[in-house]
């Protein structure tokens, strides 16, 4: 999607600290930390947001939380927290699909 920053990150016409990457799936260090750990889990595909979420995107949404899970692994992280902002009221201010992982001693909530 034109204009899209996370899909100039996904491309690669964007920098970013790239945590983990596969065919479908890139994720990358939060710019801002809210936490010692911050991370943010996105699909290639831009999907703006869990309300624009289709029945075709199960397996997706499932894949987004073993990825998260197998970070957490490979950072060893012996607890963390998985956010997902829904649109500007509930605090999204990137369209498109994004899930946060945080973790360490101060988290606060993006
Ligand atoms: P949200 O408020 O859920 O839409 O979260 C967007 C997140 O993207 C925020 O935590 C920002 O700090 C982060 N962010 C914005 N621009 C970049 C960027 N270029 N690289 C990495 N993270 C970014
Ligand atoms: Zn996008």
């Amino acid at each position: 999607m034109e204009n899209c920053i996370f899909c100039k990150i996904a491309n690669k016409e964007l920098p970013s600290e790239i945590i983990y990457e596969d065919g479908n799936f890139i994720s990358f260090k939060d710019i801002s930390p809210k936490a010692p750990t911050h991370f943010l889990i996105i699909p290639k595909k831009h999907i703006e947001s869990v309300n624009h979420l289709q029945p075709g995107d199960r397996e997706m949404v499932g894949q987004l939380l073993l990825i998260a899970k197998k970070i957490s692994e490979e950072k060893k992280l012996t607890g963390y927290r998985l956010v997902i902002n829904v649109g500007r009221k509930g605090g999204q201010l990137i369209d498109h699909l994004h899930l946060h992982l945080l973790s360490g001693e101060t988290i606060t909530l993006p």
